[in-house]
């Protein structure tokens, strides 16, 4: 586990956060969000589950379903799903970077701040002819330890 706590200031920024997809702040939304970021990696609905429990709080799993939905409207939460069953993994879309590399087998998550993908994206507005206001890109991928073999170059 995580032994960071949870500064003060990120609760805020949550609420802000809410607040400005035009949702209601509740109590487990913030939870939700709180528990995603101290993970530092994409989890599944029943690993949140599994957190919040730890943390002492019972939420039913059905509102931790019925929060994270809403959370996915808004954009402020991002799911990725598994190829090969019914689970899916969520995790925080307006953390660090707006590029994710997230591991589809165990969740884990890279902030990629690679400025050759800004560059890419305004170019690829500018022959299009838009300008580019902001982006948000995930890259759903194998890491290392699940699909050993792929050695960087
Ligand atoms: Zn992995």
């Amino acid at each position: 586990m995580s032994t960071t706590t949870h500064p003060p200031h990120a609760q805020e920024a949550n609420m802000h956060l809410l607040r400005q997809a035009g949702i209601s702040i509740t109590l487990p939304r913030l939870e939700l969000l709180r528990v995603l970021q101290e993970a530092g990696k994409a989890l599944t609905a029943h690993q949140i589950y599994r957190c919040h429990l730890d943390a002492g709080h019972d939420v039913p799993l059905s509102t931790i379903y019925v929060n994270l939905k809403r959370l996915e409207d808004t954009g402020i939460i991002h799911r990725i799903r598994l190829d090969n069953d019914s689970k899916s993994l969520y995790c925080v879309s307006t953390d660090a970077s707006p590029v994710r590399l997230v591991c589809k087998q165990c969740g884990q998550l890279l902030w990629v701040n690679d400025p050759r993908i800004a560059l890419l994206l305004e170019q690829v507005c500018q022959d299009k002819g838009y300008a580019l206001q902001g982006y948000g890109v995930t890259l759903e991928a194998n890491c290392q330890t699940c699909a050993p073999g792929h050695l960087p170059s």
